[in-house]
This record gives C-alpha cells, structure tokens and sequence, in this order.
C-alpha cells in the first residue's frame, strides 16, 4: 500500500488507484477493506467536510442517536462494546478508532467538495474535481476506480415542505437536521412535526426539559420499544469472553433475530403488530390508547421501525409531557400552526422532522466520455454498479437491517473485483444486460411494496432503473445477499472487461430506456 501522503497541487492531476467519495460509515469501512484486501492500491477519501462521520456529524438535535444496534451497525472488523443503541458521540468515537487503529486518517483529504466526475475510455481513468475549501482552489485527481460512499441525502439542505404562512410565525422554525445545539428550549412549548424516527429521538430528549411537546405526524409510525442492553452481550462479558467474540456471537445473534422478526413481518403482520402494541403497553401502562395516534396505515415492513429505547416517547405520552396531534397542518399562524381540522396548537419552538432531501450520487456531475450521465437513464446491477458507468461502484445499504452490514459486504466485493482485473490485466469494467435479460420489464428502482420512505419516492425519477432479476435489483435483503454477493461469478455474462465478455456465447443488449 502507498503510504506516502498525497498532497494534491491546484493546476495538476494527483493519481491514484481508488477514489473514494465521503468519509462517513460507509467510506471509512471501504478504505479498512481496500488496505486489507488491496494492500497495493493506493488510495484517497475525499470529503467536503472538515471532519470524519458523514450523518454521525450533521445531526446535533438533542438526544441524536442510532436506531440500529451497534453490533451490527458497527463493522464487523471492529468490536462495539457499549450500549447496543448509540449516541452519534459514541458512533464518532468508536469511527474515530477505526481511523486511528488502521492508519486511514491519512488517506482522508477533509473540505474537498467533489464538483466533477469525468470518465474516459481513452485513458480508462475517472477525473475527479474537487473544491478545496482551505484556498479555494480547484484539485485533481485521477483514478482508476471510483468508489461512492456519499450517502443518500444532501447534508445541507433538508426536505422541508412549503407550508402556507411560514412567514407569518413570530417563534423559532428549525429543521431537525440543522438544529443549532445553542437553541434554548427549556420551559419552553416545542411542536415537532413528523412521526419518523427523528421524532421519536428529538421528543424524549425534549420532553425532559421543554415546558411541553406536541407531535403533529400526518399519519402514525410504527414504534419498537425495548430496553437498550443486550443479554447476551452483558452475560458472555460476566463470564469473560473477549470481546472479538461477543461481537461476532452477539452479531450473529441479532441477525438472527432481525431476519426471524423480518419474515414474520411479511407473513403475519397483524401478530407483529399486537406484539409491538405489547411491548408499548409495559412501558406506557395497559390502558394506553393506540386509536388514533399509533395506528400506521402502511404495512410494518415497508418503513425502518422507529426505536423507543425503554419506551421512552410513551413514558413522555403517559406522563403528560407529550401530546400527539394526527392531522394536515394547513398553515402556519403567528404563533404556531392551524391544522385541517381546525385546531390551533401554539408553540415557542417549531421543529420540522419531516426528513432528506434526496441526493443521488452527492449531486456531482457525472460524465462519460463527454457525454453527461442520467442516473435514470441506467440500470442498476445489484443496486451498486450501473449500465454504461465503468468503474464505479455505489455503496446504497439497507434500511430494515444496519446499513453498515452492506458496507462490508460490498467492501469484500470491490476489492475481489479489483483483485480479479489485475489477475486478467483489464482496466475496465462495466455491466450490462444479457441476452436473457431482452424481455426483462425496466422498472422504477424501489419497490414501493417492500420499502417506501418519502424522501425515495419523491425522488424516483433521480434514481436509476432496475430489471426484475436478482441481478438487476436492491432487493434490501441481507440475509440473501450476504450468500450471493460473494458468490457472484466475476465472468459472469453481466461483465464486460475492457469492453468484452470473458463467457463466450454472451452478447450485450442494448435496452431502451423511456
Ligand atoms: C439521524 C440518523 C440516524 C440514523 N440511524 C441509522 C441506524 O441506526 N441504522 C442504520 O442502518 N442507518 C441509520 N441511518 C441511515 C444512515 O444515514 C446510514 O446508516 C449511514 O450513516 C450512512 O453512511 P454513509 O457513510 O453511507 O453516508 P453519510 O453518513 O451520508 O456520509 C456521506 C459523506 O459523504 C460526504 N459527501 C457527500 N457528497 C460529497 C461530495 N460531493 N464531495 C465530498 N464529500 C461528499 C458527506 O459530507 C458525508 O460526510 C440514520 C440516518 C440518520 C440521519
């Protein structure tokens, strides 16, 4: 591995092997994989930040934390050992670690804003063009291989909606995402629209200080609730086994656990849903009231469940200090906002929850050989390389189990594809149809049955398509991936090396895309 910092100058081009976009979870797990299996590329993460943690740094509203446990949502190279639902402080400290134990820092150049990606296949190389922040110049970089780990959403500007009357409100507005860690709510009436999992974060966090906090949510969430320590963790640890091992048992475990539970969803939703409701009702009393508040019209396995460590949005509910309002706000007013109903709810604080601005690709202009890319006019191979894209791939992780489990098991896949170009001496690498993929419907990229957010369906028409294949979709299951990902025959006919197939009978398809 090149270990020898690579210090861009403004005017020249800075070559290496691997580029990769963004320093969150999904980059700095891509690097640990690329320095274990490549140990020969060289490599940089660029990102437009000044620090490290993607997601984990942008969100400062109070009580921000993971929904996900952290045996999984960690990676599986390096143990967690606190509380399996984390603070974003803790996720920071612990990537902190993983940057520090395995030398990335670095390979990390911080406030380098991507703006340009230019493939050519004269060179066979990716141009990346990134804004310095320090002096505002303009670096270059080339690469053989591009690897995005920009995440899904726009870090700066949320998904806030045009609600009529914004202008009207005398009291403090503020989007969730751009909370300012200064803003005094104590003793204060705090309105969070929106029912997601931001809000069942921020309204416990409010309710212990705020003079009272009402939910307005268009429709109901579905909640787990459950105390936030893992038995099996607490008890493999009294009986002293290392830590290595409780996170590769306690891992297996919640996978386990969280598939068994996924299956469930799909086949008895109802009896999940009773189960659910139980779980709530030992936190927030047996008389709690679901109707009309807490139940969702979607189906439970179409959106992440939000978690209620301890039950802590209903213990907030039963205690008075938080009140739910199911309802359209219709506008805002000079002192809150007026629903379709009718009902005034006034409030000091406004705080919009109602979540991303979708981002494909960091917004970056992409272009092959001259040619400007449209991710819809693509189709997606396994939600992570596209038709007519060389040399890239997408790391896009799943919503229902920890993200960070797809990290590395696209991490494994890079560099097994980078390994095998070296092994046949090829410099490209691109998928594309097959002959059996002729007649192969090209659908919109989610599917909406088995997974929904807003923030994905407002922006399908950003998004790439897919075929109805296992090849050509992000089927969002990891228990199936993690078997056929490795498995995936490199000279399979969807590969084309240096423009060929290495099967002989294949032929590429060229498909319309509408
Ligand atoms: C509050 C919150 C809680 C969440 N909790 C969970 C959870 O518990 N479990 C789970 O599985 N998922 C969770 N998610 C989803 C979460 O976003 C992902 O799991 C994960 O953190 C994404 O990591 P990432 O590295 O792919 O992307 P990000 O965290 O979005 O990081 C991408 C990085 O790329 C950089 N970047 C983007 N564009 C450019 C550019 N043009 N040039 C240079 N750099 C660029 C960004 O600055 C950023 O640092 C949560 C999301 C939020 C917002």
């Amino acid at each position: 591995m090149t270990t020898a910092r690579i210090q861009p100058k403004a005017g020249h081009a800075t070559h290496v092997d691997v580029v990769i976009v963004g320093a969150g979870i999904s980059g700095v797990g891509s690097a640990y994989h690329l320095q274990q299996q490549c140990p020969n590329k060289s490599y940089v993460i660029l990102e437009m930040k000044d620090t490290f943690g993607g997601t984990w740094d942008t969100h400062k509203y109070p009580g921000v934390r993971s929904d996900s446990d952290l045996y999984t949502f960690g990676y599986r190279f390096k143990p967690w050992v606190g509380a399996p639902v984390a603070s974003a402080e803790a996720i920071l400290k612990y990537m902190g670690e993983v940057i520090e134990e395995n030398g990335v820092g670095r390979h990390i150049r911080y406030g380098h804003r991507i703006t340009r990606c230019s493939w050519s296949s004269k060179t066979n190389l990716w141009t990346v063009e990134a804004k310095r922040r320090s002096d505002d110049a303009t670096v270059t970089f080339t690469c053989n291989f591009l690897w995005m780990c920009q995440g899904y959403y726009d870090h700066e500007r949320p998904y806030t909606p045009d609600w009529p009357g914004m202008n009207k409100y005398k009291g403090k507005f503020i989007h969730a995402q751009l909370w300012d860690p200064n803003v005094d709510y104590a003793g204060k009436r705090v309105l969070v629209i929106g029912s997601g999992a931001t809000a069942a974060t921020v309204i416990p966090a409010f309710a212990e200080k705020a003079a009272h906090v009402t939910m307005l949510q268009r429709s109901p969430t579905y909640f787990f609730c459950s105390e936030n320590r893992n038995e099996l963790a607490d008890r493999l640890r009294q009986i002293g086994i290392d830590e290595p091992t409780i996170h590769r048992v306690v891992r297996a475990q919640i996978m386990h656990d969280q598939n068994l539970m996924t299956r469930r969803c799909l086949a008895e939703p109802d009896a999940v849903f009773e189960e659910l409701k139980a779980l709530i009702r030992h936190y927030a009393g047996q008389d709690f009231q679901f109707e009309p508040h807490f139940i969702p019209k979607y189906r439970v396995w179409q959106q992440r469940l939000a978690f209620c460590p301890e039950g802590d949005v209903f213990k907030a509910a039963a205690a008075g200090k938080l009140s739910v309002v199911t309802d359209t706000l219709e506008t805002f007013t000079e002192k809150g906002v007026r629903t379709a109903s009718g009902e005034e709810i006034e409030a000091d604080i406004i705080v919009a929850a109602t979540g991303f601005r979708l981002s494909v690709m960091g917004d970056i202009p992409f272009s092959v050989d001259g040619k400007a890319v449209d991710w819809h006019d693509t189709i997606n191979y396994r939600g992570m390389m596209f038709t007519g894209v060389p040399n890239l791939l997408w790391v896009f992780g799943y919503f229902r189990a920890s993200w960070t489990l797809r990290v590395d098991i696209l991490g494994d896949f890079v560099c097994r594809l980078l390994n095998h170009m070296d092994e046949i001496g090829a410099k490209r690498v691109e998928v594309a149809l097959r002959d059996e993929d002729k007649d192969m419907p090209i659908l919109p990229w989610i599917e909406s049955d088995n997974f929904n957010p807003g923030y994905l369906m407002r922006g399908l028409d950003q998004l790439p398509r897919r075929g109805d294949k296992p090849e050509w979709r992000h089927n969002q299951d990891y228990w199936a991936e993690r078997i056929e990902i490795p498995a995936t025959d490199l000279d399979g006919a969807e590969f084309l090396y240096d423009g060929k197939r290495r099967t002989s009978s294949a032929r590429t398809i060229d498909v319309e895309v509408a």
